[in-house]
């Protein structure tokens, strides 16, 4: 880990979510004064689920959120693949102690609101809401960006971490619009005791993989409620509803002939909303002098790899660790190395998102068959998932942040 700044360097986060929550915790931890501007009136998420893998759990440790998360969240012990329509197990992949032991730490299962309340618990500067950026200045000592009211703010440095439609972004490298996957998620918690009696391994993450859909569900605050997701083909949903909670019907109709398991956690289900799933090609630069982008600002993903907000993680320790290595007099080099740095690893996580969006949803019977038989043989002889995602979980953005 680097030494504290001595000279307190000042920083702006743009966006109160958890990548900038977490990069606001980060350098502060390495020293400097930092201002959190969210445009919400509060700091909060959508009411639902977030799977923090190990590599996102070593960060927490150093943003001293584990804690609070390893109290609130179940930790992971399984995840399962399995067959949509008759609910055939293609893999159990084991995350419980031996899991922990090959990945350097737990992964869990954590509600949103509890991920983004241990990041801000750790906060010493309270985020400033009701605080939308509209604007964005170079300076010559830094970055002054302008808020809706007319309100200014200057600091040495400046982190777009405002999401995927981020001002930031727009203000350094125009306006580009997300590729649109041509899914949408239906999300939806439900209380555990309605999935209770269906024989789901507990503390475990279980995805079924159908015809053109999918579903991910696990269970949060130690069982106290249910987190379901389901991607659905865009077409499958009225566009106009995206917006609002969704009507669950139409829900209903996307997973029929879905197996017992999952039929009945879709019966449980009596709200849910709807989040179209959009992602961004890489950029080849996320800074320009003082100014970078982080987390979904910088790399959008698609959410079938469990990994947006996790790499929002890892870029938190590392844009901080950087800072802190360079100190004030190359801010805009410890940002270009953080950006560098950082590149190869999401554009990996993006890459591998695309693959499995397509591996979840096969329609073709012959690829169907492939894929399950491939992962039949791999329970065997990698138990532990690290074929696939040793070279995810395994990684230490600590140790590995710069
Ligand atoms: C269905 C689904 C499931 C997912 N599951 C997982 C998972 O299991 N594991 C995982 O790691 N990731 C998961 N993700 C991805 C994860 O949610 C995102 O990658 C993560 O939330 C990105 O965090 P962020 O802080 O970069 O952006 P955001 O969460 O989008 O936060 C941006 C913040 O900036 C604020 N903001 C925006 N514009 C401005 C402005 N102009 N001025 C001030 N503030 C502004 C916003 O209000 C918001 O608070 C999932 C995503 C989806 C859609």
């Amino acid at each position: 880990m680097g030494t504290a700044v001595s000279k307190p360097l000042s920083a702006i986060v743009v966006g109160g979510g958890i990548g900038g929550v977490a990069a606001a915790v980060a350098l502060e931890k390495v020293g400097a004064k930092v201002t959190v501007l969210e445009q919400a009136s509060e700091i909060s998420d959508v009411g639902a689920g977030v799977w923090i893998t190990a590599n996102g759990v070593k960060a927490l440790e150093f943003l001293g959120a584990h804690d609070y998360v390893r109290e609130t969240s179940n930790a992971t012990q399984s995840q399962h693949y399995l067959g949509f329509d008759d609910g055939r197990r293609l893999i159990r992949t084991e995350l419980g102690e031996r899991g922990r032991r090959r990945y350097g730490a737990p992964s869990y299962l954590v509600h949103r609101a509890d991920l983004l309340a241990a990041l801000s618990d750790r906060l010493g500067n309270s985020p400033r809401v009701g605080s939308r950026v509209v604007s964005l200045e170079h300076t010559s000592s830094g970055a002054t960006v302008t808020v809706e009211s007319g309100e200014r703010f200057s600091a040495d440095l400046v982190i777009g971490a405002d999401g995927l439609k981020s001002v930031v972004r727009q203000e350094l490298f125009g306006i580009q619009v997300p590729h649109f996957s041509g899914q949408v998620a239906w999300r939806a918690l439900v209380p555990f005791e309605r999935i209770a009696g269906l024989g789901l391994e507990p503390d475990s993450q279980h995805c079924w993989f159908g015809d053109s859909r999918a579903v991910v569900a696990y269970p949060l605050r130690h069982d106290l409620i249910y987190n379901f997701v389901g991607f659905v083909p865009a077409h499958e949903v009225e566009r106009e509803s995206w917006l609002r909670s969704g009507d669950v019907d139409e829900l209903r109709r996307s997973f029929s002939g879905a197996c017992t398991q999952l039929n009945g956690i879709v019966n449980a289900i009596d709200e849910a909303f709807i989040t179209g799933l959009y992602f961004r090609e890489p950029l080849d630069k996320w800074t320009v002098k003082n100014v970078a982008l982080l987390g979904d600002a910088a790399h959008p993903t698609l959410p079938t790899i469990g990994q947006g907000a996790t790499m929002a993680l890892e870029d938190a320790v590392s844009v901080a660790q950087h800072v802190s290595q360079t100190g004030r007099q190359s801010v805009s080099g410890a940002l270009e190395d953080y950006a560098s740095h950082r590149r190869d690893r999401t554009v990996d996580v993006l890459t591998t998102s695309r693959t499995n969006a397509e591996m979840m949803t096969l329609a073709d019977p012959a690829a169907v068959a492939a894929r399950d038989q491939r992962f039949r043989a791999m329970e065997a002889s990698d138990p532990l998932g690290g074929e696939l995602y040793g070279w995810l979980w395994s990684y230490d953005p600590v140790s590995q942040a710069v």
